[in-house]
């Protein structure tokens, strides 16, 4: 009989609070090496998953992540990518759900599964839920059906949830549920058994994975509130170098019809800068046109985010803007679901 073939993940670790400890003096958290997070799971050793591991060398709280090490992660996944079934990401949770978003346009024709996972409390504490999330991460990312992996795309797996990175957002600070996302189910829930909601999985890519590092950050973000003021309008929209706006819009994409407000937007939109509409609220869609508040929107050429996150909102529009394409075929590629990242309603038909 032949022998079942055992499963090999790639343990990648970024930093994050999975992998602190309190400084003696200060009392703040701080990362430590990758050797001391493995010796505080000895469970590691007794998966039947052969597990390799890449640290980086100088762990990173993440809320000081960079797109460059959006680059260094995709660049790691790819070098190895062959030599395993699966990839683990361990990655503080303030913004895994960017890094997730990011390597999830980074990484096109996916075909094996890339888990993010991380804790809120370090590893090194009694009721730390970093054991549980990250053993659970790594049996995901090795478990095969008929030799192939049952998950073909970037995710987050937090507090016994698995969701599709690109519809996350850290919600919670306090609790160990510390991620959302609304607008599109769980992929899995971890219970006895991992229970795979097999509809909602995307289907592994047949094509060759092709990674794409190059990222610009020239984009600038407008959240629209009562009382927002021409200058600082002005301010945002005229910043020097900037190729995209995200605007944070309220409701179902509705902004203020103020005459100045218009103007302003629609002088952006000559100048070539790409103005993507993406609502304040945390769930439901943009739908331009719904309103007379966002119809002015809609004429002059603002494109609608639908039911993206504002997660997804600016790591597509950097990798968008990173391929250096043509204004039309930004706007076209925003519109389009890339990467599950949107639902396709009723009305975009
Ligand atoms: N500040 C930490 C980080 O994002 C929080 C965490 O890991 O949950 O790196």
């Amino acid at each position: 009989m032949p022998t079942k073939k055992q499963a090999s993940v790639l343990l990648i670790y970024t930093g994050g609070t999975i992998g602190m400890m309190q400084d003696a003096r200060s009392g703040e958290l701080k990362p430590f090496d990758f050797n001391t997070l493995k010796n505080q799971i000895p469970e590691l050793a007794k998966f039947d998953i052969e597990l390799s591991s890449i640290a980086f060398e100088q762990p990173i709280d993440s809320s000081n992540m960079q797109p460059k090490v959006w680059s260094q992660i995709a660049t790691i996944i790819e070098t190895h990518y062959h030599k395993h079934d699966g990839f683990v990401v361990l990655h503080g949770s303030d913004t895994m759900s960017y890094t997730a978003s990011a390597l999830s346009f980074m990484l096109e024709n996916l075909a094996k599964p890339v888990v993010l996972t991380g804790s809120q409390l370090p590893i090194g504490m009694i009721r730390t839920d970093g054991k549980e999330n990250l053993i659970t991460a790594i049996e995901i990312a090795g478990t095969l059906k008929k030799g192939k992996p049952i998950v073909a795309e970037v995710c987050i797996y937090f507090e016994y949830k698995l969701y599709r990175g690109n519809r996350t957002f850290k919600y919670n600070s306090a609790h160990f549920d510390a991620f959302k996302s609304p607008n599109y189910p769980a992929l899995a829930e971890a219970g006895v058994d991992i229970q795979y909601n097999f509809t909602y999985l995307l289907k592994p890519s047949s094509k060759r994975l092709k990674v794409h590092t190059v990222l610009n950050d020239n984009i600038a973000v407008l959240r629209l509130f009562p009382g927002l003021n021409e200058a600082t309008v002005n301010a945002v929209l005229n910043t020097p170098q900037v190729r995209a706006v995200i605007i944070e819009t309220f409701g179902a994409g509705n902004a203020t019809t103020e005459v100045w407000f218009l103007n302003q937007l629609r002088q952006a939109i000559k100048r070539g800068v790409v103005l993507l509409n993406v609502t304040q609220c945390l769930e439901g869609s943009v739908i331009q046109g719904m309103y007379e508040t966002s119809t002015a929107l809609k004429k002059m050429g603002v494109i609608s985010a639908k039911d993206m996150t504002f997660e997804s909102a600016v790591t597509k529009l950097m990798f968008l803007l990173g391929q250096n394409q043509t204004p039309a075929n930004i706007k076209k590629n925003l519109e389009k679901n890339l990467r599950g990242e949107m639902s396709v309603l009723p009305h975009d038909l």
